[in-house]
């Protein structure tokens, strides 16, 4: 009988580890690894049903240039010479790579080499953009480095958890279980979102907040606090800095009543969070997509974790604010600078850093400075300003905002290349060159979850047809253009190994992130590699952070004005995911079982709105904002606040002719992170 091969789940941020064994010719047999920290055995409905999603139908086979087939030799030479000539014509800003949280950490650390230290310009964004920027930006400005400073353990440990923007039991199923477990133990749940979610149905307490409240609610949170003396102040002393004039700033507006009549929430509720949160030390206040994908994302996130540096909780077993992305790899991503607004390693875009890098790489002509943010990107395109694009792994036609204008850019784009699994995609047909990328059952390499643990991603069968890893593709394209001696790699493990040795490379210890002793042992140590976590179980225990000073910071964040209803857009438009999808479906829709727990896309409406507007259950409704339209299904539920509907991220053109949600928010941005605001769309809806 073949051996299982250990091996990390393709979708979601909770990483779970996986062991797969093959039981026929592109047929494997899935089983949760119950020797990895992140999942202890257990699988969600996506992990469990992957053997469904590694069939060969529909592959992207053999590099195609057009419409023709070609081989590697002539569709690699023509990449590298149309990104040669574009950049002899139009400079270095000219060019952009488009990538994804779905790479491993070799792929991203080679595309990123290749951008930022060869053709030097930093145009090189990821969808991660979309999922956790504003993240990384809150964590920067309060920690002086993009650290999550929690750990899955923490759950285990904490007596109450927060989720705030967050539908945990379907998006991040396996954490949303040991939560559970947690509570059965005792533990307490509150759960923040406008929507009464699976996961706001089993907790203590919801707060069904008015959408893009959430500073107000966390900075009366941090005034209750200080009136409830619980304020840390020792800690304050000596880890934390104080802006000037910062707690003034926290008490206008905070009074229980003004903060309850902000959010549109009980005051008895709202009493009964603080107080709870007042009174528990250990406490877990875990974030996500409703949080981040805000035009205030950065804020909100400050907003969170100022409340935990305030009362001292963080750094300790069970206190802390937690951070949950999305993508498997985002942030692995993170860590070799896969976002235009950062370096390899943590670094960022300082004189120093710069230098460091330069120095490590033998860099030719290293950017200098941050690049386009994905949004801005996708600007730049349709304006013109950048001629040629790669896309790798990723599907921007339909995931980006106003996907409808980001379609008329990659069509007037003079030069397109995509990199993918899938022959067919909606991005890929405004491809000039496609090449067929290794998908997850066929890649080695590395990814890091939500608690900075990193796995293996084991390659289960042989490579089909002519695919390659992501890495490959990469680095033959930069040797064609001319820099053969930096892309010298022949597997994965020596990507792995780069990447560990510019990790300690002059890092003076001011800089969390770092791998001492990942890259020993050759490729033995690399092919044994089991999961293990950078930075410790929590860092910034030592009440020292990562800025010059070694201090925390506490970043003042008021409010901005809610926006009222508007004549035209009555109604306010979230969007997000359904439990057993992920993304555009490129993989999950191969899985018949997993299509079964929603089939197609629904727009969820509060039964007074449906009323008024004469719409019922199960009829079809357009759903319209300023950016574009579509239709859907109708689907009538108490679990959504009046005025506000819900529509659901999947849907393509491939798959439905309604239901593309891409086409609906606008492409407006948070602007610290760069990161687009899904969650509140001005909208309206009709009955078709
Ligand atoms: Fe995969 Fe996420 Fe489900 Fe774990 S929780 S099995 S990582 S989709």
């Amino acid at each position: 009988m073949a051996q299982a091969v250990r091996t990390t789940c393709a979708y979601c941020g909770v990483g779970c580890g996986i062991r797969a064994t093959v039981t026929g010719e592109r047929e494997v047999r899935i089983e949760g690894d119950p020797d990895h920290p992140a999942n202890r055995g257990k699988l969600c409905s996506k992990g469990t049903h992957l053997g469904e999603t590694v069939g060969l139908e529909g592959r992207l086979l053999h590099p195609m240039i057009g419409l023709k087939r070609a081989s590697w030799d002539k569709a690699l030479n023509l990449v590298a010479k149309k990104f040669r000539d574009t950049i002899a014509q139009h400079g270095p800003g000219s060019v952009a790579f488009y990538v994804s949280g779905q790479l491993l950490t070799e792929d991203y650390y080679v595309a990123n080499k290749l951008m930022k230290g060869f053709i030097g310009t930093a145009n090189i964004d990821t969808n991660s953009r979309l999922c956790m920027s504003s993240a990384v930006a809150g964590h920067t400005r309060a920690f002086g480095e993009d650290v999550v400073p929690a750990n899955y353990d923490d759950l285990d440990a904490a007596d109450l958890i927060v989720l705030v923007g967050s539908n945990t039991a379907w998006c991040h199923p396996i954490v949303y279980q040991r939560i559970r477990a947690r509570c059965e133990a005792g533990a307490k749940l509150v759960v923040i979102d406008p929507r009464r979610t699976e996961t706001a149905e089993e907790a203590d307490l919801h707060l069904a907040i008015r959408p893009g409240s959430d500073v107000t609610l966390m900075n009366g949170l941090l005034a209750w606090c200080r009136e409830a003396g619980v304020i840390d102040q020792a800690y304050l002393d000596a880890h934390v800095a104080t802006p000037d004039g910062f707690w003034d700033g926290i008490g206008e507006g905070s009074d229980l009543w003004s903060v309850a009549r902000t959010c549109d929430v009980a005051p008895s509720d709202l009493r009964r969070f603080y107080e709870m949160f007042a009174a528990t030390p250990r406490t877990v206040t875990m974030f996500s997509q409703g949080i981040n994908q805000s035009l205030t994302g950065t804020d909100q996130v400050n907003a969170i974790i100022n409340v935990h540096l305030a009362t001292g909780r963080i750094g300790k077993p069970g206190a802390a604010p937690f951070s949950i992305t999305g993508q498997p790899n985002a942030m692995g991503g993170r860590e070799v600078g896969g976002l235009a607004s950062m370096l390899a390693s943590h670094m960022d875009f300082s004189p120093e850093s710069r230098e460091r890098v330069q120095r490590f790489w033998a860099s030719p002509a290293m950017a200098e400075k941050p690049g386009l943010k994905a949004v801005d990107l996708f600007r730049a395109i349709d304006e013109g300003r950048i001629k040629a694009l790669w896309v790798m792994a990723t599907n921007p036609a339909v995931s980006m905002p106003d996907a409808g204008r980001v379609r008329e850019a990659l069509a007037a784009c003079p030069f397109v290349v995509v990199s993918d699994v899938m022959a067919s995609t909606d991005t890929g047909a405004f491809a000039h060159v496609r090449l067929p990328a290794a998908a997850w059952a066929e890649k080695d390499g590395t990814v890091t979850n939500s608690d900075r643990t990193i796995s293996r991603q084991r390659a289960i069968f042989p490579l089909p047809g002519e695919a390659k890893p992501d890495w490959w593709i990469v680095k033959e394209v930069g040797r064609r253009m001319g820099w053969k001696t930096a892309f010298t790699y022949d597997r994965a493990a020596e990507v792995w190994r780069e990447h560990a040795r510019l990790s300690t490379y002059q890092n003076d210890g001011a800089r969390l992130f770092a791998l001492p002793g990942a890259g020993a042992g050759g490729n033995a140590a690399y092919d044994e590699m089991t999961p293990f976590r950078w930075g410790g179980d929590r860092p910034f225990a030592d009440g020292r952070y990562s800025t010059p000073d070694g201090r925390a910071r506490l970043v003042p964040v008021a409010q901005k004005p809610l926006q009222a209803p508007l004549a035209r857009w009555p109604l306010t438009l979230n969007t997000g995911r359904y439990r057993d999808q992920w993304h555009t479906m490129t993989r999950t829709g191969l899985s018949p079982k997993l299509a079964r727990h929603r089939e197609e896309p629904l727009v969820e409406v509060h039964p007074d709105d449906a009323d008024e507007l004469g719409m019922s259950d199960g009829g079809l409704a357009r759903v319209e904002t300023p950016q574009g339209d579509s239709i859907y299904r109708v689907l009538l539920t108490n679990a959504q606040r009046r005025g506000e509907i819900f529509t659901p991220i999947h849907w393509t053109d491939r798959t439905s002719s309604g239901g593309r949600t891409g086409l609906l928010p606008r492409p407006l941005t948070d602007p610290f992170s760069g990161q687009p605001g899904f969650k509140l769309t001005p909208a309206r809806l009709d009955p078709v």
